[in-house]
């Protein structure tokens, strides 16, 4: 069972912030950001990559609910979800990271240069 699983059955300990029948929104460990939540759905998802519509509907009224019971949302914030390798995901369970409660940078995001691509 990966590590969010654990979370969600109770096995590992976490700082909830939120939760209905379907996902959880809890503190971030290693915190990059004075409010820094992860939310999940409940149900095992490695990544973006395999995501339904229909867990993407409750994902994004979750979030939502979630930055107003924080007060974030008419200040701002950022949702972030890593994918892969390249995205730097470490946790293969679904995840969006909600960053707020400061002026978030926008920033360095790699030393390639960003016209090699296309
Ligand atoms: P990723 O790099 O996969 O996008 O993000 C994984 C996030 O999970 C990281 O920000 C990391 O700090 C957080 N994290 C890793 N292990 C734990 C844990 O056991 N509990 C909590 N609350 N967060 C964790
Ligand atoms: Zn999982």
């Amino acid at each position: 069972m990966c590590l969010f699983c654990k979370i969600v059955n109770n096995e590992i300990a976490a700082n909830i912030e939120l939760e209905n029948d379907d996902f959880i929104a809890f503190h971030d460990i290693n915190p990059k950001a004075p409010v820094h939540i992860l939310a999940i759905p409940k149900l095992h998802v490695e990544s973006f990559n395999e995501v339904s519509p229909d867990v993407m509907s409750g994902m994004s009224a979750f979030i939502q609910e979630l930055t107003k019971r924080l007060g974030i949302d008419k200040s701002g914030y950022r949702v972030i979800t890593n994918v892969g390798e390249n995205g730097g995901q470490e946790v293969k369970h679904l995840h969006w990271h909600i960053l707020g409660g400061s002026k978030l940078k926008w920033d360095h995001f790699c030393d390639a240069d960003p016209k090699d691509f296309f």
